[in-house]
């Protein structure tokens, strides 16, 4: 079978092959989800070069503001980034947290930068597999660090620190008030905490780095391979942008990425082939007796326990 026509200009480094690309892979019809997939296979050699980052943090601590600097600040020493957004609110509600607002409009504009909004329909695992594959597809274009935005209420989180190689959670300077409204389990997958608009209040910075620094160690086994770092930042000023971007490439550094995702691999696989399982064991089920064995258990005349054993019981 000939490569598909998309491959050789992504390939290339293609903007508009990438765009194309990406597309491709969120359409639905089955013939563009068969040419997708021959697309993913044939460039997928040329993917899993890049070092890629999971971001974080409650709307309005500056996300967009703090990836454009970081973006900006990457792209000027050479780098391609692209970043992509991840937003489950867009594939319950059509609508998006992250809003239709021009996001990163510098960022957007700067030839070694691509940036990709999050795609809109499907379930929150259809988005999941497609930010897998757009990260593949913006690897195979040759960019070199990936930044997969979420915005942090907790949906995607876990998702997408399970496709990075770490994970980055944005705070405000007030962090009493915030650790509280952070879920313990966000924390629990950052291995960056950075307290952003540092410059907007300086010493409750300091203080809630502090804070931060204190909880990241009580999460931490003391034979962790990473220890998590607490830094602080203004993505306004650009002011410790640099430092986060140098924390990055130390865990990089520390940690046996390939290892991480080889085990993420793994674990996709399992959950793809859980999905396949659950989607051939329904197809055989008879629809009647599924709708009185519900029935029955709904009434208290099964456990659900027996009502599942009668199912799969032969
Ligand atoms: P998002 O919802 O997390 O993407 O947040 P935005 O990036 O849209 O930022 C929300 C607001 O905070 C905007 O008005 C930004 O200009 C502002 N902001 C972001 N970062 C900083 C910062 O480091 N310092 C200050 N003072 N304001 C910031």
């Amino acid at each position: 079978m000939s490569a598909h026509p998309l491959a050789e200009p992504l390939l290339a480094g293609s903007r508009r092959a990438l765009a194309r690309a990406i597309t491709l892979s969120e359409s639905t019809r089955a013939d563009h989800e068969a040419q997708a997939q021959q697309l993913l296979s044939d460039v997928a050699p040329h993917a899993g070069k890049s070092i890629r980052v999971g971001l974080t943090g409650v709307p309005g601590v500056g996300k967009s503001t703090f990836i454009e600097a970081l973006g900006l600040h990457l792209a000027e020493a050479g780098h391609r980034v692209a970043v992509l957004a991840v937003d489950p609110s867009s594939a319950r509600t059509g609508g998006s947290i992250m809003g239709d607002k021009t996001r990163m409009p510098r960022l957007t504009v700067h030839p070694g930068a691509y940036i990709r909004p999050s795609p809109a329909g499907g379930n929150l695992g259809g988005v999941a597999r497609r930010t897998r594959e757009a990260i593949t597809l913006c690897e195979a274009a040759g960019h070199d660090v990936v930044l997969v935005e979420t915005v942090g209420v907790g949906q995607s989180e876990t998702q997408v620190a399970a496709m990075t190689d770490l994970f980055v959670l944005l705070t405000l300077p007030n962090a009493g008030d915030e650790l509280q409204g952070i879920k313990r389990g966000i924390m629990e997958l950052a291995d960056l905490c950075v307290v952003n608009k540092a410059d907007s209040a300086p010493k409750a910075a300091v203080r809630a780095q502090t804070e931060l620094r204190a909880a990241l160690n009580l999460l931490t086994p003391h034979d962790a391979p990473w220890r998590p770092r607490a830094l602080r930042a203004s993505a306004l000023t650009g002011e410790g942008v640099p430092e986060v971007w140098a924390a990055v490439l130390d865990y990089v550094q520390e940690v046996d990425v390939a290892g991480r995702r080889r085990a993420q691999t793994a674990q996709w696989f399992d959950e793809l082939l859980r999905e396949a399982a659950w989607r051939l064991f329904r197809a055989g089920l008879d629809r009647q007796q599924l709708q009185t064995l519900r029935a029955e258990v709904e009434a208290g005349q099964l456990t659900a326990i027996q009502g599942v054993a009668v199912l799969t019981t032969r």
